[in-house]
């Protein structure tokens, strides 16, 4: 990808390796995020995304390969400057229980040259009515939003998001969707992992796939479900036996793939589909155990390149 000058690069990684022992948890990464944009890590459990987020932290030393954030490369000297310009959300933050939300507001806020007001974040936050409750008092949601807080506390260029929904329930991830928004709308830059694919779809801008620690594929989210050549699936699952080649050559049909007992077929428009598919099904004598449709998603993306889904073990 080329850049401009406008689009000011704010995190670079070249050539990142981790490896414990025999496991190569990284496997030579290679990424570029301009400011303003929110970039997304997917990938299944053990993909690597952590790993990749902890090196652009500076909390875990990369095997090979290094880190820029913001013109500064991680152990030259600088790392005091990079940290008081990047904020991290981790996926549970453990903060001390007996405070209350405005004192873990205010002791964050102390590490920090300059940044927001208490009342600030706590606005940004909608954590008003929750400014004298103790930590341990709070909701999962509010608990992480406490976590966004102050990790938003010191006005950071480049925010961290590591898997900040998991275990909420569907109204808590909102919220969180909703602060990382407002904190969008300031110019933030965001670095986000998640193995939900709504989550990356609805909150990235870019995203790499990510699988065995290597970068599988890369683009916007509707790049990505457009490069599976049709925008809906159809999933057929045969009471007998149905091969790709019974299909052949009825039009509307982008692309055949068989996932274990079930034929999924690629297609622009199932309406249209549909029909001469039944009529092939029933043409020769094959029966039907389950036929459903939806719209093309990253997990379908992901399913293409791995043969398997973003939440299989
Ligand atoms: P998840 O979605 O489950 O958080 P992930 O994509 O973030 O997964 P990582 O946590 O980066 O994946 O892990 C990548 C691989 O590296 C895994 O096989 C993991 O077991 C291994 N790994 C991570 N940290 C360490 C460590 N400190 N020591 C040894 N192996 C590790």
């Amino acid at each position: 990808m080329t850049s401009s000058a406008a689009e000011e690069v704010v995190a670079r990684c070249v050539g990142l390796v981790k490896r414990y022992d025999d496991l190569v948890a990284v496997d030579g990464i290679d990424l570029q995020l301009t400011r303003g944009e929110c970039f997304g890590l997917l990938g299944p459990n053990g993909a690597g995304k952590t790993t990749t987020v902890e090196m652009m932290e500076g909390l875990t030393e990369p095997t090979a390969g290094y880190v820029e954030l913001l013109g500064l490369r991680w152990g030259s000297g600088q790392d005091d400057r990079i940290r008081a310009r990047m904020g991290v959300a981790l996926q549970e933050t453990v903060l001390a229980d007996k405070l209350t939300v405005e004192e873990v507001i205010r002791l964050f806020r102390s590490f920090y040259p300059s940044g927001r007001t208490v009342d600030e974040v706590l606005e940004l936050m909608q954590l008003g009515p929750k400014r004298k409750a103790q930590y341990h008092q709070l909701s999962g949601g509010q608990k992480q939003r406490v976590a966004l807080g102050v990790a938003l506390v010191g006005r950071p260029d480049l925010l961290f998001l590591d898997e900040p929904t998991t275990g909420l329930d569907p109204q808590a991830r909102m919220s969180v969707w909703e602060v990382v928004a407002r904190y969008r709308e300031e110019g933030g830059t965001v670095v986000l992992t998640t193995h939900y694919m709504e989550e990356a779809a609805n909150m990235c801008d870019r995203i790499a796939v990510m699988d065995h620690g290597k970068i599988i594929a890369e683009g916007t989210p509707s790049g990505l479900v457009a490069s599976l050549g049709g925008r809906q699936l159809v999933e057929l699952e045969p009471a007998g036996e149905l091969s790709e080649a019974t299909l052949e050559g009825i039009s509307g049909i982008q692309g055949v793939a068989t996932r274990g007992r079930r034929v999924v077929l690629t297609v622009e428009d199932f309406a249209s589909v549909l029909p001469p598919v039944l009529a092939r099904l029933a043409e020769r004598g094959v029966g039907l155990l389950h036929l459903s449709t939806h719209e093309a998603t990253l997990d379908d993306v992901f399913v293409s390149l791995t043969g398997r889904g973003l939440r299989d073990e």
